[in-house]
């Protein structure tokens, strides 16, 4: 099964940089758009993030031999709907989803006849619209792919391929590991780093202006993170409850714990957890997930 077509509902961050890594990488697959959002599809077609932005869903998908939704979560149930009557009898439907198992579920609803190969490229920024897509979003990032367990193996593999293809590594997983897996490495920070911002945000003693002024000693790596798309990660939260809510308990616990280290001056305690976890930080720029430089590469601040 090869792909010679693809069509993209949803030109935002993600959508807009799969069609402009499929016009990097693969010049010669054939690529459709269409996003709900009128200015949207207007940015698209002057930014080329596709050969053709249609005004409607079913004229994008029509006769496409692959469609990626890449709308949020919330989102992906009309989506899917809105493509049902257009599709292609032997089109791969995925998607490109922070959550999977609600997503999968929906899109089987919607699409019950459809061949469904949900996916999660772990890339991102916190930047949205088409205006922040780039083709090189994918390179070296992980696509964990969670096909049902009677999924075509074919299409499968197809979808595996078009991913390498565009720069990514490759990795199947059960959707409801992958939404575990994810709730500890990006929803649970995502959740973090939007409470820390907004409590400082909330002080009394401390002034917001000496807030942002003083940022540069850690705050202001959180308020990158916790400046992502709020529709997004409202429903990335309301989508995988579950396990955001099984490792937000094992969090709390671990806080508390440290909260009493710090109280009952237990140094060892400290020092062995920040130890370990300097370790970690190793580990992930050796696998190549970040900048070794010092301040992710920044270069021109003076971090404190
Ligand atoms: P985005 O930049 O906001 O783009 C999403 C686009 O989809 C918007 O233009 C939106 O229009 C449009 N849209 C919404 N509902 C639609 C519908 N029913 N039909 C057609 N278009 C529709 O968002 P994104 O960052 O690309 O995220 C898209 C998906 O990728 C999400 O599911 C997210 O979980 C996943 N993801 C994101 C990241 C990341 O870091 N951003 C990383 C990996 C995966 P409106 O603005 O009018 O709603």
């Amino acid at each position: 099964m090869s792909i010679e077509s693809v069509a993209i509902i949803g030109l935002g961050l993600l959508g807009g940089s799969i069609g402009l890594a499929v016009r990097e990488h693969c010049p010669s697959i054939a690529t459709t758009g269409y996003d709900r959002d009128p200015d949207v599809r207007r940015r698209a077609r002057e930014l080329e993030l596709v050969q053709t932005v249609c005004d409607t869903p079913g004229e994008a998908v029509k006769g496409a031999d692959l469609v990626i939704l890449c709308v949020p979560v919330g989102a992906m149930a009309e989506a899917a709907g809105d493509i049902a009557g257009s599709l292609a009898a032997h089109a791969i439907v995925s998607d490109v989803g922070s959550s999977k198992q609600s997503v999968t579920t929906a899109l089987a609803r919607a699409l019950p006849n459809a061949t469904i190969i949900p996916a999660h490229p772990v890339a991102g920024t916190e930047q949205s619209g088409p205006e922040a897509g780039f083709a090189a979003l994918f390179a070296n990032r992980w696509c964990i792919l969670t096909p049902p367990e009677d999924a075509d193996r074919q299409a499968v593999a197809a979808l595996a391929e078009f991913w390498t293809a565009l720069g990514a590594r490759t990795q199947v997983m059960d959707a409801a590991h992958h939404d575990l897996v994810l709730a500890v490495t990006s929803h649970i920070p995502h959740l973090i780093a939007y409470t820390i911002v907004g409590t400082a945000s909330d002080l009394e003693d401390v002034t917001r202006s000496e807030v942002i002024k003083y940022s540069a000693g850690g705050f202001r790596d959180f308020t990158r993170i916790a400046a992502s798309d709020p529709v997004m990660w409202r429903d990335v939260f309301l989508s995988n409850r579950d396990a955001v809510l099984e490792v937000l308990g094992r969090f709390t616990e671990d806080l508390t714990a440290l909260q009493r280290a710090i109280r009952s001056g237990d140094g060892d305690t400290l020092h062995d957890l920040f130890a370990r976890t300097r370790a970690i930080r190793r580990e992930v720029i050796e696998e190549g997930q970040d900048d070794r430089r010092p301040d992710f590469g920044r270069g021109d601040h003076v971090k404190s």
